[in-house]
């Protein structure tokens, strides 16, 4: 099993290769070479436990890891969830599950990937012998689940950027909470986009990467992609059988990472019905798959922060399945995206639908699930709950625990929505490191708490 770029300007890479350096050095996404197909091991997966599913599904992508190997990664990773099938389906009417993605130590899906990766780092790190530096920049639920992926792990030194007073204050806390002395937790004055360009700005001098060994954590890492597979593969199987060949997965969609995950598990053979990408007010890629044109506005602020995206991330691997794997084609599209032109796609037949959002909604519709179910959602997973399909089962992912979003949730429910780890960080003491917005105040504080 090789990887290859979606632009197609670099040499294949193994799995664990790819998992390290992220990002194709041309610019594009890692991807499996070709598929496989897991329509025949279906019925043997049946009786596995979460972690035990994704070190047989791991073992397939993976191969340059002993099966072994996976098996004690998966076990680690899933073990501070706080559920034991790690990733809950629940029933809340005839036609409707919910996929509780909340059970990590973060409180939101993204533990899915983040603690598995941090475990991957850290072998890396025993393998190589070599100390690592791991940078990114967050709006705050990758940042505080990539922290609680590294924390504590010898050799590894986490920086995550965050704009100061922009992150919600409980996912602030996640990040600057934690005690550990391998985090820092760093808020930088401006908006998301000044802490991604000082990030960036780091990774555009080689010099630098090499001599602190700096690895980037976001959004686009293949690993996440394929840790998020195992979930749609996971719900299916616990599904009733009648329900699973026309099920349709609803997916509060920001980067395209999440639904990306589910889309590739079907092309490898998971029979299910099909998927909806619920936007919140940013709704770029409702528009795309409503019209085929896809234009990037501006991002507007909502009660949904981790879906407020414009540049959808992970798109581009999509686009490199739509353009029959046209290597090409992707690299002159994706061109012509970042130049900020519009886009048009034929509309071909796919297996997505599309749903918006706005505010006002959202609050409407958490207290009207919590009206109808007895069931309270956070903001991310109400963008879900809009234009449910009539004629089927729906799965909708939930992102994050109500607990996270306290203000929103209560003010249409009437009740604070509490989770235990959430009040032990409400009384731990605050350790930031502010820094100003640019990369050379940033490198030099690298430097100096690597030892570089
Ligand atoms: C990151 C995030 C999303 C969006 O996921 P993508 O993979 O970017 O589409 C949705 N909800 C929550 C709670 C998130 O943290």
């Amino acid at each position: 099993m090789f990887y290859i770029s979606t632009r197609g300007q670099t040499r294949p890479h193994s799995f664990t290769e790819a998992v390290e350096v992220g990002l194709a050095t041309d610019g594009g996404l890692f991807l499996p070479e070709k598929l496989p197909d897991i329509s025949g091991k279906l019925a043997s997966w049946a009786g596995l436990t979460y972690p035990e599913l994704a070190a047989e599904f791991f073992t397939l992508f993976g191969p340059d890891i002993p099966a072994e190997e996976w098996r004690s990664l998966t076990a680690e990773a899933y073990s501070r969830f706080d559920s034991p099938d790690v990733a809950p389906l629940k029933k809340i009417s005839e036609q409707t599950y919910v996929l509780e993605l909340w059970h990590g130590p973060t409180l939101a899906f993204k533990d899915f990937a983040l603690q598995l990766l941090g475990l991957l780092y850290k072998r890396q790190v025993k393998l190589k012998g070599k100390k690592l530096a791991v940078l990114g920049a967050t709006s705050g639920d990758t940042g505080s689940a990539a922290i609680h992926g590294c924390m504590g792990q010898e050799g590894i030194e986490i920086f995550i950027l965050y704009p100061n007073g922009r992150v919600a204050p409980l996912q602030e806390r996640q990040m600057a909470c934690t005690g550990a002395a391998n985090v820092y937790a760093i808020p930088v004055p401006g908006t998301f986009d000044d802490a991604q360009r000082v990030v960036k700005e780091c990774f555009g001098d080689p010099s630098f990467v090499s001599a602190v060994n700096l690895s980037a954590v976001n959004s686009i890492n293949i690993a996440r992609v394929l840790a998020q597979c195992v979930y749609y593969i996971w719900a299916w199987m616990k599904l009733p059988e009648e329900a699973r060949a026309t099920v349709e997965f609803v997916v509060p969609t920001g980067n395209f990472g999440n639904v990306m995950a589910g889309w590739m598990a079907q092309q490898m053979g998971l029979p299910c019905g099909g998927f909806r990408v619920a936007t919140n007010q940013n709704d770029i890629l409702y528009r795309f798959f409503e019209t085929g044109e896809y234009k990037q506005g501006d991002v507007s602020p909502s009660y949904a922060p981790s879906m407020d995206i414009q540049a959808a991330s992970n798109f581009e691997r999509y686009l490199y399945f739509m353009l029959g794997k046209d290597q090409n084609r992707v690299r002159e599209i994706m061109l012509r995206m970042k130049r900020g032109d519009r886009v048009t796609l034929p509309k071909t037949a796919s297996s997505f639908r599309a749903s918006r959002m706005d505010d006002a909604t959202i609050a409407e519709v958490i207290a009207q699930v919590w009206k109808d179910h007895g069931y309270v959602v956070d903001p991310h997973t109400a963008c879900a709950f809009t234009d449910m399909a009539k004629d089927r089962v729906s799965v909708v992912l939930s992102t994050a625990s109500p607990a996270k979003f306290p203000e929103v949730v209560q003010e249409a429910t009437g009740a604070e929505p509490l989770h235990p780890s959430l009040e032990v960080l409400k009384a731990l003491p605050l350790k930031t490191d502010p820094l100003p917005a640019t990369a050379e105040a940033v490198k030099a504080f690298i430097r100096e708490k690597v030892g570089a």
